[in-house]
C-alpha cells in the first residue's frame, strides 16, 4: 500500500478500487478504516465494493461493475495470489486438484506419504507460519510424534 501513497505524495491522482466493502478485508475492521482515513488525507480516492471487470487493451482504462470507468496513465494490479493444486499434480495421490488448499491434520499430513506446509495449507500465508510448521512435518517424516500444530 506504500506505492499508492508515495505516488499520491508526488502529486499523482490515485484511485484504489477494492472489491470488498473496506480496505484490507482480511484484517480487523479498524485497520482498514485507519488506512482509508490516512489515504484520504493524501487525496487518494478509495472505491470500495467496486470490482474491476475489464481493462482496456492499452491498460489505461479499468471498467468497474458499478458502471464507473477509471482512466489513468498507469495501472497497478495487486489482486492477490492463490494456489494451483492441479499444477502440483496432487490428483495423483487422490487429492482434489480444484480445492484452494491442501487439507492437513495436526501433524501436517495430507494423505499417506504426503505432507504439506506453508501457504498451500491455508493456515495463514506468512513466512512464520511455514517456519512453525516445518519442524513438525520434519519430525513426522523422521518417525517422531511431536506435539501437533495448534
Ligand atoms: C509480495 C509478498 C510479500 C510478502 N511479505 C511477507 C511478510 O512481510 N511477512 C511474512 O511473514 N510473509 C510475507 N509473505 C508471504 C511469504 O512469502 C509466504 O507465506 C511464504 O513464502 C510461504 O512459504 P511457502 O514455503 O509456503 O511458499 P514459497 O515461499 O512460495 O515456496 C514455494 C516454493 O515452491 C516452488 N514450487 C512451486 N511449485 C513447484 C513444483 N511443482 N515443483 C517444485 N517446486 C515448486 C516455488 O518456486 C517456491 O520456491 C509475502 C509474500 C509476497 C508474495
Amino acid at each position: 500500500m506504500s506505492s499508492p501513497r508515495a505516488s499520491a505524495r508526488f502529486g499523482t491522482a490515485v484511485t484504489i478500487a477494492e472489491t470488498q466493502p473496506r480496505l484490507l478485508p482480511g484484517e480487523e475492521p479498524e485497520v482498514g478504516d485507519l488506512l482509508a482515513d490516512v489515504s484520504s488525507k493524501d487525496c487518494i480516492q478509495i472505491l470500495t465494493g467496486a470490482t474491476a471487470t475489464q481493462v482496456s487493451p492499452d491498460g489505461t482504462a479499468v471498467q468497474l461493475d458499478n458502471g464507473q470507468t477509471c482512466t489513468a496513465e498507469r495501472l497497478l494490479v495487486a489482486t492477490g495470489r492463490r494456489t494451483d493444486l492441479a499444477a502440483l499434480g496432487v490428483g495423483a495421490v487422490g487429492l482434489d486438484e480444484q480445492a484452494r488448499i491442501i487439507e492437513v491434520d495436526g501433524h501436517l499430513r495430507a494423505t499417506d506419504g504426503l505432507g504439506a506446509i506453508g501457504d498451500v495449507t491455508g493456515k495463514g500465508a506468512f513466512t512464520h507460519v511455514s517456519v512453525y510448521q516445518a519442524p513438525i512435518a520434519a519430525a513426522g517424516i523422521l518417525g517422531k510424534e511431536p506435539e501437533p500444530a495448534e
